[in-house]
C-alpha cells in the first residue's frame, strides 16, 4: 500500500529526545524550543516566533492577541480547516465566508473588500497546499479599513509570495508541525509575530497568562498572573524530534518538490486533453510541495478514482468539506456573497500521495494508475 502521508523520520530526532530528557529540562523553553524559534526567525525572517502545541494554538492565541470579541466579524474561506474558524468563533466572533478562487482555492482576494462591514476585525487568509494568497491585494484591504491579517501558513512553512515567508505578512502568521505537514513534532506549531512590540503579550498568553517568560530570563524576580491565557508551550522534547527535521529542511522541501514536479510532468497529458486539472501556482509564488492534487470532472468521478487507487494499493484522499455547509459553520458563520466555487471545486479535487522520501518510483506507479482509470472507466473522453 502506498501511504497517504508519512511523516519525516530523521535519523538524528531519537538522539535529540535523548538529549531533552537528559538535559532534565522536558517541558518547554528548553535547548530544542529555542533552537527551532531562531531557526524560524531567521530563515523567515521576521521578529519573532514561539513554538506553541499546535497551529490551532496559534490561531487562538492570534484571536486573543487581536482582542477578538463577541459580535465582531472575521473573514476567511470556507475551504479551509476547522481550527481556522473556531479559533474566532471561542471569543464569540462570527465567520464571514468568502468564495475560493477556483485556480488556486485560496480565498478570491477580490471578493474580500464586500464582505467587509463596520464590524469586521480581522481578515484570515489560508495558503492552500503551500501556496500563498494574493496578499499585497490583501494587505492593502487591511489597511484601509484597519483590520487585523492573520495568515493560516499550516501548510506554508518555507513557501514565499514575492520573495517573502508565508507568515511573516500578516500580523500574525500560524504554522502547523503535526505529523500530516512538511515538518511535524508530533502535534505542535508556531506563531510568528511581525511587530516586536506584540511580543511580551504573546508570551504571557502562551504561558497560562503569567510573566513566567520574563522571569526565566531574568528580567524580572517574581512571577504573577498579569493577562488571560492558556498553556500553550509545547514539550521539548517534540521540539527535538522537529529540531532533527529542521536541520535538513532544505532537503525535506526539494525531496517533496521533486516528486510534486514529476507529478505534473506525467499528468499534463490529461490536464492538455481536458480530462483532469492540476494545480496552479502563481508567478508571484514559491511553493513548498505540501500537496499535489488533481480535479476531476466531479464528485462522482473524483469517488470512483479515489476507489479504483484503493484497489491498486493507492491511498488518495479528498479534502475539507466547506464549513459553511458544516452544522457549526451554519451556526456561527454565513457566505457572503455567491458560493460560486467553494462547493464545487472542493468536490472535485483529490489528494495523492506526497511525502518526504515517496520517491520517483511510486509517483509513476500512482501516475500510471490514474492514466489506467481514465483509460478504463471513462473511455468516452479519450
Ligand atoms: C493542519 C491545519 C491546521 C491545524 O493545525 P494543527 O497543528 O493540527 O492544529 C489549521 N489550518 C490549516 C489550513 C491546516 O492545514
Amino acid at each position: 500500500m502506498i501511504k497517504f502521508n508519512v511523516s519525516p523520520r530523521v535519523e538524528s530526532g531519537l538522539a535529540y529526545i535523548q538529549r531533552a530528557i537528559l538535559n532534565n529540562k522536558t517541558s518547554g523553553d528548553g535547548e530544542f524550543t529555542k533552537k527551532c524559534s531562531e531557526w524560524i526567525e531567521k530563515r523567515a525572517v521576521t521578529s519573532k516566533a514561539l513554538l506553541t502545541s499546535s497551529c490551532t494554538h496559534s490561531l487562538e492565541m492570534s484571536a486573543l492577541l487581536c482582542n477578538i470579541k463577541t459580535g465582531d466579524e472575521v473573514i476567511m474561506p470556507s475551504y479551509t480547516f476547522v481550527s481556522t474558524a473556531n479559533a474566532f468563533v471561542m471569543r464569540g466572533a462570527k465567520i464571514i465566508f468568502v468564495d475560493i478562487r477556483p485556480d488556486t482555492m485560496n480565498i478570491n482576494e477580490q471578493l474580500i473588500e464586500n464582505a467587509v462591514s463596520d464590524k469586521t476585525k480581522a481578515i484570515v487568509p489560508v495558503h492552500y497546499a503551500g501556496v500563498c494568497c494574493e496578499m499585497d491585494t490583501i494587505m492593502k484591504i487591511a489597511e484601509k479599513y484597519s483590520l487585523y491579517v492573520i495568515e493560516d501558513a499550516a501548510q506554508a512553512m518555507m513557501s514565499t509570495y514575492k520573495g517573502v515567508h508565508c507568515g511573516t505578512i500578516g500580523d500574525y502568521g500560524c504554522y502547523s508541525f503535526h505529523e500530516t505537514k512538511n515538518f511535524s513534532m508530533g502535534e505542535g506549531g508556531a506563531l510568528l509575530i511581525r511587530e516586536s512590540e506584540n511580543t511580551e503579550l504573546a508570551e504571557v498568553i502562551r504561558e497560562k497568562g503569567t510573566n513566567r517568560s520574563l522571569f526565566f530570563r531574568g528580567e524580572i524576580d517574581k512571577y504573577t498572573w498579569i493577562a488571560r491565557g492558556s498553556s500553550y508551550l509545547p514539550s521539548d522534547m517534540n521540539a527535538a524530534y522537529l529540531w532533527a527535521q529542521l536541520e535538513i529542511a532544505d532537503e525535506i522541501i526539494q525531496d517533496r518538490l521533486s516528486s510534486w514536479n514529476r507529478y505534473y510532468y506525467n499528468l499534463e497529458h490529461l490536464q492538455k486533453k481536458g480530462i483532469i486539472e492540476l494545480p496552479f501556482v502563481p508567478e508571484s509564488c514559491q511553493h513548498n510541495g505540501h500537496i499535489f492534487y488533481i480535479k476531476a470532472q466531479n464528485v462522482k468521478e473524483r469517488t470512483d478514482l479515489i476507489q479504483y487507487l484503493k484497489r491498486h494499493d493507492i491511498n488518495a484522499v479528498s479534502h475539507y468539506i466547506p464549513l459553511h455547509t458544516s452544522k457549526a459553520g451554519l451556526a456561527f458563520g454565513s457566505f457572503s456573497g455567491e458560493d460560486c466555487y467553494t462547493t464545487k471545486e472542493s468536490g472535485r479535487l483529490l489528494r495523492l500521495p506526497l511525502y518526504y522520501g515517496l520517491g520517483e518510483e511510486n509517483v509513476d506507479r500512482i501516475c500510471d494508475c490514474v492514466y489506467k482509470f481514465y483509460r478504463e472507466c471513462c473511455k468516452q473522453q479519450q
